[in-house]
């Protein structure tokens, strides 16, 4: 049934199924399989392999999404296998119609297509022996700027343990988590602000008083003056807040000057961003929770903000990411991806930075996780705050399927 069901797609696109271009010519290779190995990190990295009869196989990677899994094996799989895996685009647009419908504008199916998408452009780059970045263009850079999500203080939001909430989020906690991140080498740190302070209110309005604007404040100037010139501050406020607190959090931690504020609103109302951007002298961010060129329309179209947050393996993959950031580029707007990811969502995020001029720095988010780096072969991939852009074919990274599996979740 799938196999019709994907010819017939494919005729729609191409007059003649049998006769669609072959863009290998001395490279024949056919897709055989598409796979999937979750590793359990401090969230489930969800890597995607793409095989070929040519013995090259592809490496992706998809947000951590319920659903994922099957989704590629039972409605992916039977759509790619016999596709040419360097038609990249073709297939990508052939993936979102065959699910068009079920998820292929946004969520999980926008997901799975993103982790296939990946693993598409390293076995490409594999097949035709190119970094993925020369196959995008070319690099206008050698390295990337990771900045360091340091969570809230010293813990985790959700890991902070019963009792410990009193210094866990106290202004000095965070201080010392800044010192720390900037002594790695990173010069761009990032810092939850929407923790409990102590005090017990109702958060369900996102009205927060002014006690609570005081803490918030607070955080902000301990860790801004623990280092001072030695990196940039951004904080994350994870939607949390109503238009009036947003705003009133804002010109609180103004003088400041931080290099973002992250998803001050809920993130559905375009309006009410663009209206907080008009009546704060602060730098916004939003757009981990947008899907694709046509989910970021409206925030580039109106300006809502200044950087825009896309997630490779969550918005569309590398080549849609690249046309965010095109779009982007005509509004002056940024880009400053969310990355939650394992080394192989860092990497394809970091091959669209390297090509793209409005690229800021890319999120490091697993810095308790003291095995990242031995889940890829050879030398550590974050040095000094930055990613060199590996020169190897496709991802230009190598799994070590040991560590991977030392760390499998079933
Ligand atoms: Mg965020």
């Amino acid at each position: 049934m799938y196999e019709d069901f994907a010819s017939k797609l494919a005729a729609t696109m191409w007059a003649d199924f049998d006769d669609k271009p072959d863009r290998t010519d001395g490279h024949p290779a056919e897709i055989t399989d598409l796979s999937t190995t979750v590793i359990d990190g401090n969230f489930p990295w969800t890597i995607v392999t793409v095989e070929t009869d040519e013995g090259v196989t592809g490496i992706g990677e998809a947000y951590p999404s319920p659903g994922v899994h099957g989704i590629i094996t039972d409605y992916l799989r039977p759509v790619l296998v016999g596709e040419n895996p360097t038609d990249v685009e073709r297939l990508y647009n052939l993936m979102r119609e065959s699910l068009s419908g079920r998820g292929s504008q946004q969520g999980v199916g926008t997901i799975a297509i993103s982790g296939v998408e990946i693993a598409l452009w390293d076995a490409a780059g594999k097949l035709l022996d190119q970094p993925i970045y020369q196959l995008l263009g070319g690099k206008i850079r050698e390295e990337v700027t990771v900045y360091a999500d340091c969570h809230a203080g010293e813990a985790m939001v959700e890991s902070a343990e019963e009792g410990q909430q009193e210094t866990t989020y106290q202004p000095e906690a965070y201080a010392r988590a800044a010192r720390a991140a900037v002594d790695d080498g990173f010069d761009m740190v990032k810092f939850d602000l929407d923790v409990p302070s102590g005090r017990e209110f109702d958060t369900l309005s996102r009205h927060f008083d002014p006690p609570e604007i005081e803490h918030k404040r607070a955080i902000v100037e301990a860790v801004t003056e623990e280092i001072g010139h030695d990196a940039e501050v951004a904080v994350d406020l994870h939607w949390n807040f109503s238009p009036e607190t947003a705003e009133r959090i804002c010109r609180a931690v103004e003088p400041y000057d931080l290099a973002w504020i992250e998803d001050p609103l809920p993130p559905e109302n375009t309006d009410a961003m663009r209206e907080l951007k008009r009546r704060v002298d602060v730098t916004l961010l939003t757009g981990e929770n947008r899907y694709g060129r046509h989910g970021f329309r409206d925030l580039i179209q109106e300006q809502a903000v200044d950087f825009l947050a896309p997630d490779v393996p969550k918005t569309g993959g590398i080549a849609e990411t690249k046309k965010i950031a095109d779009m982007a580029e005509a509004y002056y707007q940024a880009l400053v991806p969310h990355n939650i990811g394992s080394p192989v969502a860092t990497v394809a995020t970091a091959h669209v930075g390297a090509t793209i001029p409005n690229f800021v720095a890319l999120e490091y988010h697993a810095r308790e996780v003291p095995w990242w780096e031995d889940l890829v072969v050879g030398d550590d991939l974050i040095q000094e705050g930055r990613i060199r852009v590996p020169d190897g074919p496709g991802l230009g990274i190598e799994l070590d399927w040991d560590v991977v599996e030392a760390h499998e979740k079933e």
